[in-house]
């Protein structure tokens, strides 16, 4: 039997046969309104994925913005004492890395060990 319900989302009358049916086209079921980050305007954002803008434009401003929060530059790739703190950081944490590789290793060897005996 038809129903008549209201979209959820758009608030659009829609004729439907399940009556729990929530939208009213597919549209409204995998999208919902966002305010973007950078101009507070409002755009549809798809609910699986996590976009935070309404645009090209406003996702490169934030994009550039988180950069500049990071590392004081607008974009790391152009200027070389950033590629050197980024290296430098690499760097330091490698022996940590190794640390870690060590570890695991050792955890399976020991553990093959176990089994052998
Ligand atoms: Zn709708
Ligand atoms: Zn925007």
């Amino acid at each position: 039997m038809l129903k008549f319900l209201n979209c959820q989302r758009c608030g659009k009358e829609y004729e439907t046969e399940n009556r729990f049916s929530m939208y009213c086209s597919e549209h409204c079921r995998n999208y919902e309104t966002r305010i973007c980050l950078v101009c507070g305007k409002e755009f549809e954002g798809k609910i699986i994925s996590n976009k935070k803008t309404c645009s090209k434009e406003c996702s490169k401003i934030l994009r550039e913005r988180t950069t500049l929060n990071k590392y004081g530059v607008k974009n790391i790739a152009q200027n070389e004492t950033v590629k050197q703190i980024i290296q430098d950081k690499r760097k330091e944490q490698m022996p940590e890395i190794i640390n870690k590789m060590k570890q695991t290793l050792e955890l399976k060897k020991n553990s093959r060990d176990k089994v052998t005996n």
